[in-house]
């Protein structure tokens, strides 16, 4: 049988390269290539840190060997000029490593390799063919900064390169380049730009479609269909994190568990849906009677259970009668029914480490207690 462990990073491009293209021997390339994401929590920053670094690394392999080469054939300035934005490059890729700072280390790809071609395009590199460098530029200026300020610099680039070889007698222009090899040169950057635009436009356009789909998921993954409120998995995900906080800051929270009373003898008496409109009813008087801090989940049937941060357990009882009152003051109507509901709250305040399991069951037992002593109540579980 196939069996293969495949285990996420968390880390998007990641993931994607060390199962599907690197496996092993160029676990040195990864390093280097994810090198500086402390900072990037999202996707299209881990993109900007990949990008950042591949572009650093071709750059650093490119202009080693053709400034060598410029140097061995006694092209002095060029080679040392493509050695100054090699080592440029290899600056950027520690600087990414240790700062994290992947917006400024963007920048500096785009400024460098901006005036390297520039530099280029005025000097005309070995015979002239230093103009064709000024392909990668848009790019990777675009892939970088986006359509709207990446549009913006390539604009720049190409009126200062128009200057540059249009405008006589402009001190700048080193190299002599025929009329028509002016005119294709521009137009065919032009293109490059258009070409380029197309596709940053198609992968932002595919990212906004995937991030919506991703936020859509999440959010019904942590909410109840019937209520609208949160679900079990995500009250679990909340509680676990007052947890943490207990452990760090010793800050108290409190919980509350409400189960609506004789709620089977209205769903016999009105039917199932009468008891789903009741529960979306509680639901919504609920949400609208608590802060917006609390947290409100859905816990089973007709059970719910609030989580409410910071709280001690005067505020939280405090809370619950308030509960209590915005559920059992008016009726809720189903058709030409108006239901008198109640409910019985048991209340819990947590103020040191305990497992998950004992908290949830103290909160329970103060609930049923309220059962068993009339309904209609609040009890308050004591540690
Ligand atoms: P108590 O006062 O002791 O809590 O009595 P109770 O009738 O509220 O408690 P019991 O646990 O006997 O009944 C709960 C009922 O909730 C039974 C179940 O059919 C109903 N229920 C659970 N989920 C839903 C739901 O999604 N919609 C509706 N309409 N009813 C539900
Ligand atoms: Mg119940
Ligand atoms: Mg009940």
């Amino acid at each position: 049988m196939h069996s293969e462990q495949t285990e996420s990073s968390g880390n998007f491009f990641k993931d994607i390269l060390s199962h599907q293209i690197l496996q092993s021997p160029a676990g040195w390339f990864q390093r280097i290539a994810f090198s500086g994401l402390q900072d990037a929590r999202d996707i299209e920053a881990q993109r900007l840190v990949l990008l950042t670094n591949l572009y650093c690394v071709v750059g650093v392999f490119f202009l080693g060997f053709f400034s060598f080469r410029s140097l061995i054939s006694d092209r002095w300035e060029l080679g040392l000029v493509l050695a100054g934005c090699g080592l440029l490059a290899f600056g950027n890729i520690l600087y990414l490593r240790f700062s994290g700072n992947y917006q400024r280390a963007g920048d500096a790809v785009v400024v460098a390799v901006s005036a390297l071609c520039f530099y280029l395009l005025a000097t005309g590199g070995v015979e002239n063919t230093g103009p064709l460098w000024s392909y990668t530029l848009p790019p990777l200026v675009l892939f970088i900064y986006g359509l709207s300020k990446g549009g913006l610099v390539l604009a720049g680039f190409m009126l200062a390169s128009l200057g540059l070889m249009h405008i006589p007698d402009n001190g700048l222009l080193i190299a002599d380049y025929s009329f028509s090899f002016k005119t294709r040169y521009s137009s065919t950057f032009l293109v490059v730009c258009f070409i380029s635009s197309i596709c940053e436009y198609a992968r932002f356009h595919s990212y906004g479609v995937l991030k919506k789909l991703q936020q859509r998921v999440q959010r019904e993954a942590h909410t109840d269909e019937l209520t609208g409120l949160s679900n079990r998995r995500y009250m679990y995900e909340q509680i676990n994190r007052e947890l943490r906080k207990i452990q760090r800051y010793d800050r108290p929270y409190s919980l509350m568990l409400c189960d609506l009373d004789h709620f089977k003898a209205i769903n016999d008496e009105y039917g199932h849906p009468c008891g789903d409109k009741v529960l979306m009813d509680v639901a919504l008087r609920m949400e609208n009677s608590l802060r917006g801090e609390d947290t409100v989940a859905r816990w089973g049937g007709e059970e719910f259970l609030i989580l409410l941060p910071e709280t001690e357990e005067e505020e939280a009882v405090l809370a619950a009668e308030k509960l209590l009152k915005a559920v059992s003051d008016s009726p809720i109507h189903c058709g030409h029914q108006s239901l008198s509901v109640t409910m019985s709250i048991g209340v819990a305040q947590i103020h040191m480490e305990c497992a998950i399991e004992t908290i949830l069951r103290k909160v329970d037992d103060a609930m049923y207690e309220a059962k068993r002593n009339g309904r209609n109540r609040i009890e308050v579980h004591r540690f």
